[in-house]
C-alpha cells in the first residue's frame, strides 16, 4: 500500500486529536513558508509545499479526515486493494495530487510556479498538407508547388498590433510587466500573490490605435506557395517536414512545421512494395517450353534483357537485383522482381490445331509428371 509517504498529522506537525482552527493555523504558517513566490527556484520548498497541501485537504475536511483516519493514505490511493470501496475520491490520487485548486481558494491567484505568463515564448503551429505524386515522380523526385495557409507577424505593423506611426504603449498598470502583485486578505492572514494584469490581459503593452491590417492582433492568416523538393524514393503517405514554415511563433518563439504528406498514384503496371517493384510479365507458350531472352521495362523507361530458362512454369518469380527503387534515405536500391505468366494461344488456326494435336501425341506421358502426380494424389494410381 502507499506508504512512504508521510503521515499527513506529521506533515502538518500537529497531533491526531487536533481541532479544525489548530490544523488551519499550522497549514497557515507552512504554506507560507513552503510557498514558491517565497522561495523562487527551490525544488525542496516545492514538494514541501505540495506535501502540506494535499496534507490540508484531507484533514480540512472531515469526511475525508474520518476515511484518512481509518484507512491511512490507502483511502487516497487508487492503486491500493479495495479502492473502489472509497468512491467519490476519483482522481485524488497521491503522487497526481493537484493543490493548484485549493491553493487558489486559499490565496486567490493563479497556483504555484505552473501559472502561465501571457508574454511568454510560445511556439508557432505545425501546419498539415497533402501533396499528390506521380509513381515515377516518387521513384525519381520532384519539384512541386505546394500552396498553404498559415498565420504570419503582420508586415503592415511588424507584428506589433500598432497602426503605422503608432507603438504600442507600455501599460502603466503593470509597468510592462504583464504581472500585478495583488494584497488580499484571505482567510490565512494577508497574502501577496501575482496575476495576470488585468488592463493589458497580461501583455504588457496597450495598443491605443490598432493596426488596420490585423485588427490590432499583430498576426495575420496568409496563403502562401512553396515549391518543394519531393526526395527520390519517397513512398506513399511518408511525410516531409518543413522546420519553421508552419504558422509563426508568438512573442518571439520559433515559428511551427509544415508537414507535408506525400501521397503516390499507383502505376498501370509496376507495384511498390517498400523499395522493391513487382509486376508480370506476358510469355508465350513457345519462350515458356524452350527459354527465351525477353525484355523486361525497367523504372526508368528503359528496358533490359533477361535470359528466362527452358520449361519455366506459369507463375515464376524473376529477380533483378538492385532495379528497384533508390530508398530514401540509404539510397540503397530494392529489388525488381517479375512473374513470368503463361499466354495459353488461342484463336488457332486448323493448321496450328493439328501441329499442337501432333505435339501433344509426340509427348505421350513422359512430359506430364506434376499432372500424373496430382491426380494419383486424388485416385491414388
Ligand atoms: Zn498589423
Ligand atoms: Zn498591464
Amino acid at each position: 500500500m502507499a506508504d512512504n509517504k508521510r503521515d499527513y498529522y506529521e506533515v502538518l506537525g500537529v497531533g491526531k486529536s487536533a481541532t479544525e482552527d489548530e490544523i488551519k493555523k499550522a497549514y497557515r504558517q507552512l504554506a507560507k513558508k513552503y510557498h514558491p513566490d517565497m522561495n523562487p527556484g527551490d525544488k525542496e520548498a516545492e514538494v514541501k509545499f505540495k506535501e502540506v497541501n494535499e496534507a490540508y485537504a484531507v484533514l480540512s475536511d472531515s469526511e475525508k479526515r474520518a476515511k484518512y483516519d481509518r484507512f491511512g493514505h490507502a483511502a487516497f490511493d487508487p492503486s491500493a486493494g479495495g479502492g473502489s470501496g472509497f468512491g467519490g475520491f476519483g482522481g485524488f490520487g497521491g503522487a497526481d495530487f493537484d493543490f493548484g485548486d485549493i491553493f487558489s481558494s486559499f490565496f486567490g491567484g493563479g497556483g504555484g510556479s505552473s501559472r502561465s505568463r501571457h508574454n511568454a515564448p510560445i511556439e508557432g503551429d505545425d501546419i498539415g498538407t497533402r501533396v499528390t505524386v506521380t509513381f515515377e515522380e516518387a521513384v525519381f523526385g520532384c519539384k512541386k508547388e505546394i500552396n498553404f495557409a498559415r498565420v504570419e507577424n503582420c508586415a503592415e505593423c511588424s507584428g506589433s498590433g500598432a497602426a503605422k506611426g503608432t507603438t504600442p504603449e507600455t501599460c502603466t498598470t503593470c509597468k510592462g510587466t504583464g504581472r500585478v502583485t495583488v494584497q488580499q486578505q484571505t482567510m490565512l492572514g494577508y497574502m501577496q500573490t501575482q496575476r495576470a494584469c488585468s488592463a493589458c490581459g497580461g501583455r504588457g503593452k496597450i495598443i491605443k490605435t490598432p493596426c488596420k491590417n490585423c485588427n490590432g492582433k499583430g498576426r495575420v492568416k496568409i496563403n502562401k506557395k512553396l515549391e518543394v523538393n519531393i526526395p527520390a524514393g519517397i513512398d506513399d503517405r511518408q511525410n516531409i517536414v518543413l522546420r519553421g514554415q508552419g504558422s509563426a511563433g508568438i512573442n518571439g518563439g520559433p515559428a511551427g512545421d509544415l508537414i507535408i504528406e506525400v501521397r503516390v498514384k499507383e502505376h498501370p503496371l509496376f507495384i511498390r512494395r517498400g523499395n522493391n517493384i513487382y509486376f508480370e510479365v506476358p510469355i508465350s507458350f513457345a519462350e515458356a517450353a524452350l527459354g527465351a531472352e525477353i525484355e523486361i521495362p525497367m523504372l526508368d523507361g528503359s528496358r533490359e534483357k533477361y535470359k528466362i530458362p527452358e520449361g519455366t512454369q506459369s507463375g515464376t518469380d524473376f529477380t533483378m537485383r538492385g532495379k528497384g527503387v533508390a530508398d530514401v534515405n540509404s539510397k540503397r536500391r530494392g529489388d525488381l522482381i517479375f512473374t513470368a505468366t503463361v499466354e495459353t494461344p488461342n484463336n488457332l488456326t486448323s493448321e496450328q490445331k493439328e501441329l499442337l494435336k501432333k505435339f501433344a501425341a509426340s509427348l505421350g506421358e513422359n512430359n506430364n509428371k506434376k499432372k500424373k502426380s496430382f491426380f494419383s494424389k486424388i485416385f491414388g494410381k
